[in-house]
């Protein structure tokens, strides 16, 4: 999208050590000089954002947040905790949380609405299954989530969307193109109808097999203005390369 920064988010997901990921993050802020104009960052699991914030270079974001502020929540973490230790972004509505925790639209909200509440800007994931891109339901059930998952003030705060269809991630398969046009231009119109004119400027990141093979093809296809990498993102000079192409 033109005026747009791309963004480049890595999502580490439950991988790797203390020393492990001290040294990707190392990695990867030596590496982001080549990594041209886009905004880089890493999304650590949660005992390891400390390590990788406040470094410069690289920005920081969590993987999931509560919904309330603080509270009796065995396990959980707030968006302010998350804020105070140095992140600046948190994904939320990831498939792999749908469906291990079975996190609905309206929790997604929830979450996001915690998550401006607490000055982090949310990475609302979308996308269909299998199933439902077989059945040609892949665009209704995008901008289905659209409309359950972003809260109203998301357009304001610069929230940004991740297309990720649930099929596509951690599988080595993506859609085509086209596809992937198609289902962008979708989430942009929605945006676009909900949120006005500030809706046209917010990021929407494709994710699902992103790798340096096809990265500079999917990154150029219109409203695709960035990638979330899980696989790729763990290996340094792959990430690098992603963000190179974007
Ligand atoms: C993800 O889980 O956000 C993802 C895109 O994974 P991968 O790049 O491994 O498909």
């Amino acid at each position: 999208t033109p005026g747009v920064r791309p963004l480049i988010a890595g999502n580490w997901k439950m991988h790797g050590s203390l020393a492990e990921t001290a040294s990707l993050a190392g990695a990867v802020r030596e590496g982001a000089a080549k990594a041209g104009a886009a905004e880089l960052l890493v999304c650590p699991p949660f005992p390891y954002i400390h390590l990788v914030a406040g470094q410069g270079g690289l920005a920081v974001g969590g993987q999931d947040c509560h919904a309330a502020a603080k509270g009796a929540h065995t396990g959980d973490v707030a968006a302010a905790m998350l804020k105070d230790i140095g992140a600046s972004y948190v994904i939320l509505g990831h498939s792999e949380r749908r469906a291990d925790h079975a996190e609905s639209d309206r929790a997604v909200r929830a979450k996001a609405e915690a998550a401006l509440a607490a000055g982090l800007t949310p990475i609302v994931c979308v996308g269909e299954s299998e199933a439902q891109r077989l059945a040609g339901e892949a665009e209704p059930v995008v901008t289905g989530q659209l409309d359950g998952s972003l809260p109203d003030g998301f357009a304001q705060a610069g929230g940004v969307v991740a297309y990720e269809p649930v099929w596509a991630i951690g599988t080595g398969r993506t859609p085509t193109e086209p596809d992937i046009a198609a289902i962008h231009a979708a989430i942009r119109a929605n945006l676009a109808k909900r949120f006005g004119a500030a809706g046209q400027g917010l990021r929407i990141l494709y994710g699902g097999s992103v790798k340096p093979g096809n990265a500079k093809a999917i990154l150029a296809l219109p409203h695709v203005d960035g990638a979330l990498v899980g696989g790729a993102s763990l290996v340094a000079a792959d990430f690098v390369a992603i963000a190179a192409a974007a």
